[in-house]
């Protein structure tokens, strides 16, 4: 069916499947290795590229091919390649589009992994990088060299939910004959596509909001024209790191209610960061849907919605931030995020233990910022369990304060 002129819902179900000879309403799992050639003549026309058709499932496979379609017509792309993580995907791009002497510039406050990967591994064969604030232009003008390749742009940066212009940064990018990329696992495609605005290739960790269910890691690519396209596929069916296909038919088993589970999580993320915002314990709330985030406007124009994904600091800094996390019972203290259900981490001490206090310092967070990522349990609960974990998170500061009270260290007691 040709799906383009749907919307975005429509194409979660219907884009990229091709029904069988069987009939299958959902997209089957092809779980095999290798396909069959008809006879000789088709396998070497199949190699030689003259003839469409499987040969061999790290190449391609039908199950992973329908997911690889759905994704690429959602991003506006024209050609999509799965991967067996999100940081295969990551790691597919740089060794596509960078090589010995190159330069790459890239946010800051991007996935730990994505700049580890970089710093400690293609730093050896000979690429070059600088991290800046991508949200602003003249860091990102400032930090481009001759030799730069790459941009790589992750927006809504994670922890720190800056947010990148992508219309921009392209222009600027591209008027230095440089490619850019933009990791867009935080909005998934439902909100944001930045192939439309400029950005050569995209790449999410279907991992996260994707797949949704905390069930599968896994990743996706997907390039604006077919030169890049093919140069990326080349590269990951080189180093063989192809999605397999039962883990693709979860993925899009998970796609299908995109549109409905990010629809519902950022209404309640919407009502629990207001909410927050208003405690007297939490000092500062970086949600992009607040009209208090800086680039608030920016994320209006440029994405459909503000999504899910929620950082702040309590007052009481890491250790009331430690003792929320310990006294939470609805949300699950685990990193990842973008799933059914609500997850808690500290990136200091977790997913950005990575970095040194002056990089995290930086890239602009500091070591007591909690994140949180909203699932589609009701909202009442979610912020009902938040409020008895701070009413824990001030018993215990308040007691802590009486004790050095009482012992002498504190004359007067400070505050909760
Ligand atoms: C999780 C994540 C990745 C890495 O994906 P994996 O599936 O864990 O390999 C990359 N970028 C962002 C923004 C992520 O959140």
């Amino acid at each position: 069916m040709d799906t383009k002129h749907l919307g975005i819902n429509s194409k979660l179900i219907h884009a990229g499947h091709q029904a069988d000879a069987s009939g299958s309403v959902s997209v089957p799992i092809y779980q095999t290795s290798t396909f069959a050639f008809r006879n000789a003549a088709h396998g070497a026309a199949l190699f030689a590229g003259e003839e469409e058709g499987f040969i061999y499932t790290r190449i391609g496979n039908p199950t992973i091919g329908a997911l690889e379609d759905c994704v690429a017509e959602l991003e506006s792309g024209c050609g999509g390649i799965a991967t067996s993580s999100g940081m295969g995907a990551i790691c597919t791009v740089y060794l596509a589009l960078l090589e010995s002497g190159a330069h790459m510039v890239s946010t800051a406050s991007v996935y730990g992994p994505s700049r580890g990967l970089m710093e400690k591994h293609f730093s050896r064969f000979g690429v070059q990088s600088t991290y800046v604030d991508t949200s602003d232009l003249t860091q990102v003008e400032r930090a481009l060299r001759p030799n730069t390749k790459l941009l790589y742009v992750e927006t809504p940066s994670n922890p720190t939910m800056q947010v990148t212009d992508i219309e921009q940064v392209s222009a600027l990018a591209h008027a230095h004959d440089c490619l850019v990329v933009v990791d867009n696992t935080f909005a998934s495609p439902y909100l944001q596509q930045p192939l439309k605005l400029g950005a050569d290739v995209v790449l999410h960790s279907v991992t996260k909001f994707i797949n949704g269910h905390a069930d599968v890691v896994g990743g996706i690519i997907v390039a604006q024209d077919m030169d890049l396209y093919q140069r990326l596929r080349k590269a990951m069916v080189n180093s063989g790191c192809n999605m397999d296909p039962h883990q693709a038919f979860l993925v899009l088993r998970g796609l299908k209610t995109l549109g409905i589970r990010v629809e519902r999580a950022q209404h309640s993320a919407m009502e629990i960061a207001g909410w927050l915002e208003r405690q007297p314990e939490v000092k500062t709330v970086r949600y992009i849907g607040l009209e208090s985030h800086p680039q608030h406007d920016l994320a209006k124009r440029q994405m459909s919605g503000f999504g899910s994904m929620i950082s702040f600091e309590l007052e009481g800094g890491m250790e009331a931030g430690r003792l929320l996390m310990d006294g939470v019972r609805i949300a699950t203290l685990a990193v990842s995020l973008g799933g059914v259900e609500t997850l808690i981490e500290h990136p200091a001490s977790m997913t950005h233990a990575g970095l040194s206090s002056e990089e995290r310092c930086a890239a602009g967070f500091s070591d007591g910022l909690v994140r949180y990522s909203v699932g589609i349990e009701d909202a009442e609960d979610l912020i009902a369990d938040l409020r008895q974990a701070l009413d824990a998170v001030s018993a215990q500061s308040l007691g802590r304060t009486r004790e050095r009270a009482v012992s002498g260290v504190v004359k007067e007691p400070a505050l909760a």
